[in-house]
């Protein structure tokens, strides 16, 4: 396995090295991470040109209809376009809400788009970071939009608003915020806000559910000296919107850029991106810590049966850990 071999390959655009390059990525055994962690060295330099774009929704609101037709909108202007997915389900049920339907059909035969389907083990942080590394290889080939697509139902959107440039909510007119799972916490992320399915004779109630958030939104306090959060109607089956969307986006980067807040976004990022990185090792390195192994199970059955304190416990494994 040599590094060059992927980096030369994901370079020169082929696909096949590029999935294979994200497969040692998404890879738990520390050899291909080795070679992984090479990989990404070399590759950042020739990334972060791309536009980096979150979409969240629930399930149903018209998500993978959403990026299919959104993503065959760029890829026909010219733009070559990735789709990356976060699934904080998969782990957990071994089910996943992103990836068991045959999604974006037209999307993922075209030759400009590059589609990942979403990894089917590990924890958030863990599939989160591996996003990141995912989103560097697809930038290295010259992706120049990246789409990273998550469930609202938690926590992953978090992770996700944290390491691209825009991150877009998708709701549904009608279904209040509580039905719709999104949290007050979650719509603080948003860049804007798109009621979907805005199309047949749901369109007065989207234009509705439209006037009631630019009124929430009027309450929260903006996160950006240059940018309101617009709320915008769509139909991801008509395409209509869509037009509206893009050049929202776009007239975001510009004043963001122009104000110095993109760049100061995605420095911000990344020291973030560092320390948690550095927490997963300290992690890492502390369960996998012979002295630590040991003395845990005896540890955790002498908390658990009111021998020890927690906090005595914790100090001890943490001695431990520290000889
Ligand atoms: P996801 O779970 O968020 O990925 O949602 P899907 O893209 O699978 O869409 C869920 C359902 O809503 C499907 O039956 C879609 O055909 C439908 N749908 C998605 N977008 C629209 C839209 O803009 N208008 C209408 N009428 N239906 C839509």
């Amino acid at each position: 396995m040599d590094a060059k071999y992927y980096v030369d390959g994901v370079i020169a655009k082929k696909r096949a090295v590029i999935a294979k390059s994200i497969t040692l990525i998404e890879s738990a055994l520390p050899a291909h991470q080795e070679v992984a962690q090479s990989i990404i060295d070399s590759l950042l330099p020739h990334s972060g040109n791309a536009m980096r774009i979150g979409i969240t929704g629930v399930p149903g609101v018209g998500k993978s209809t959403f990026i299919e037709s959104f993503g065959m909108m760029l890829v026909e202007q010219g733009h070559h376009v990735a789709v990356l997915a976060v699934d904080p389900s998969s782990s957990k049920s071994g089910g996943s809400v992103l990836g068991d339907k045959t999604r974006m059909e037209k999307l993922s035969m075209h030759t400009n788009a590059f589609i990942r389907p979403s990894p089917t083990s590990g924890t958030l942080g863990g599939v989160a970071k591996k996003t990141r590394e995912t989103m560097i290889v697809c930038e290295a080939a010259g992706y120049d939009v990246i789409l990273v697509e998550t469930v609202g139902v938690g926590q992953s959107e978090t992770s996700v608003a944290s390491m691209v440039d825009f991150f877009l909510i998708l709701m549904l007119a009608g279904a209040g915020d509580e039905l719709q799972g999104i949290k007050k916490g979650i719509i603080e992320l948003a860049d804007a806000i798109a009621i979907n399915k805005a199309d047949g004779n749901n369109i007065e109630r989207a234009l509705e559910a439209r006037n009631e958030y630019v009124s929430a939104l009027n309450l929260m306090d903006s996160q950006s000296s240059v940018w309101d959060v617009p709320v915008l109607t769509c139909s991801a089956l008509t395409t209509d919107g869509l037009e509206d969307i893009w050049s929202t986006i776009r007239d975001h980067r510009q004043k963001l850029t122009a104000a110095g807040e993109l760049a100061e976004k995605r420095r911000s990022q990344s020291i973030d991106w560092m320390w948690s990185l550095v927490q997963e090792g300290l992690k890492d390195r502390f369960f996998r810590d012979p002295d630590v192994k040991v003395q845990f199970q005896k540890t955790i059955d002498a908390v658990e049966n009111g021998l020890t304190s927690p906090s005595a416990a914790a100090r001890e494994l943490l001695r431990l850990h520290g000889k």
